[in-house]
């Protein structure tokens, strides 16, 4: 059966059906074995790459934000075309170890590493993003009592706001980084430690959808990292500029212009080549890179109407996708993209409203939006669930069972074959 293709934003549709990793909807589900699921394009994730990779300086390295999605096969998927991996806790080191890629190349960020979390960076010859002079402190002792040097960089809180982000992580009071004001008594004291200090880290903000001001942060990090490297001992070897590359979630977002962001950022470590030659540049994106090639998948159990409004009740919600919800740091709640995966192409028939299973108004996955008539065993599909779904949401949140994670589909075919 060949049914009609057609393509839905940038989603490819066949006879009706959504196509996941090139799957037809209802045969990815009955492979799957169960609903609720996140389903990742292993194609969509790899492109991805390449078209960063194309509008990056080419002495950039690519770093992925571990934690935007930790499934271990997406991890390893990545661990072939990234450079390196950028992790947050014990746990996701652990998973960016398994891979190819060289402990060397994983930084781990983030406040309140405990000594174990140290202890293992340590020990694996990652590299500690020092977030406090407490830190460094806890970094050099454990440094000691293992017998093994700590490479460290320190996270710098930058004395600029990045505007725009959908969530600001520099400037102002902050419990991530050291206070730039602060850094040149710390880098004395880690020039006394025994320490391998190779640069910095800056990390100003997530979901930003301007090229403008994503250059304008990226040339402002520069001038930041070259007046504080005065105060190093060594030359600086390495400079993560961060990144906050974000992707459309509403109906008014529009996606960040890549080739602007490209242009920025050739400037940027231009810069930063003359003024520290031996500094090895990174960028480090997490949803940027996974967010669009996810897909939450629910089915319904019920429709029903209510004083005039319709009611599509899946068998998932909040406790799998809290950002489709709303819940998930967003000041006012809007509608992520929605389909009836089943029934791509027929016409929106009723304002309906799309909730989840749990016993609060917050489950809302679609509030009044134009959907075909669906019914009880249609798939619901909620896009833009590559990042921040199942491990940013409360699974355990009256006990329903958790999601399915799976990694489908074939890498883009090469040009050459
Ligand atoms: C979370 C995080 C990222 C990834 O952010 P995205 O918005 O997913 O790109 C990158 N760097 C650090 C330090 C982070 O904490």
């Amino acid at each position: 059966m060949n049914g009609h293709e057609q393509v839905i934003g940038s989603y490819r549709t066949q006879g009706g059906e959504l196509l996941v990793g090139g799957v037809p909807l209802a045969r990815l589900t009955q492979r799957v074995g169960t609903t609720p699921y996140f389903a990742y394009d292993r194609g969509r994730l790899l492109e991805r790459v390449s078209r960063v990779r194309g509008a990056l300086p080419p002495s950039v390295q690519l770093s992925y934000a571990v934690k935007a999605n930790p499934f271990v096969p997406v991890v390893q998927a990545l661990a072939q075309v990234v450079d390196r991996f950028d992790v947050a806790s014990g746990r996701e080191l652990r998973t960016a170890l398994d891979t190819t890629v060289p402990a060397s190349r994983v930084s781990f960020a983030g406040p309140g590493k405990s000594r174990q979390e140290l202890a293992q960076a340590v020990a694996a010859g990652a590299t500690i993003e020092l977030e406090s002079r407490g830190e460094a402190v806890r970094v050099a002792e454990t440094g000691n009592a293992l017998g093994i040097r700590p490479r460290v960089a320190v996270r710098v809180n930058p004395d600029f706001v990045v505007k725009g982000s959908g969530m600001r992580m520099g400037g102002g009071a902050q419990q991530f980084g050291v206070d730039a004001e602060a850094v040149p008594d710390l880098l004395r004291w880690l020039g006394e430690a025994d320490v391998d200090l190779l640069g910095f880290h800056v990390f100003a903000g997530s979901q930003n959808l301007s090229a403008e001001v994503l250059a304008d942060a990226q040339r402002r990090t520069v001038d930041l990292v070259v007046e504080l490297a005065a105060d190093c001992v060594d030359p600086v070897r390495y400079v993560n500029l961060g990144g906050g590359f974000g992707i459309p979630y509403f109906e008014k977002d529009s996606p960040l212009d890549l080739e602007a962001v490209g242009a920025g950022l050739a400037a940027a470590v231009d810069r930063l080549g003359r003024a520290l030659p031996e500094a090895q540049p990174v960028i480090e994106l997490g949803r940027y890179l996974v967010g669009e090639a996810g897909v939450y998948v629910t089915r319904v159990i019920d429709r029903k109407e209510s004083r005039g409004q319709v009611f599509l009740v899946v068998d998932g919600g909040l406790h799998h996708q809290l950002a489709a919800s709303g819940n998930f740091g967003q000041v006012i709640r809007r509608n992520y993209p929605l389909a009836i995966g089943n029934r791509m192409g027929e016409a929106p028939t009723e304002p309906t409203n799309v909730v989840g299973k749990s016993c609060t108004p917050l489950d809302l996955l679609g509030d009044r939006l134009d959907l075909p008539l669906a019914t009880e065993g249609d798939l619901v599909v909620v896009f833009q669930a590559g990042a921040y779904g199942l491990t940013a949401s409360p699974t355990a949140f009256l006990s329903h069972p958790e999601a399915v994670e799976v990694l489908v589909g074939d890498a883009p075919a090469k040009e050459t074959s």
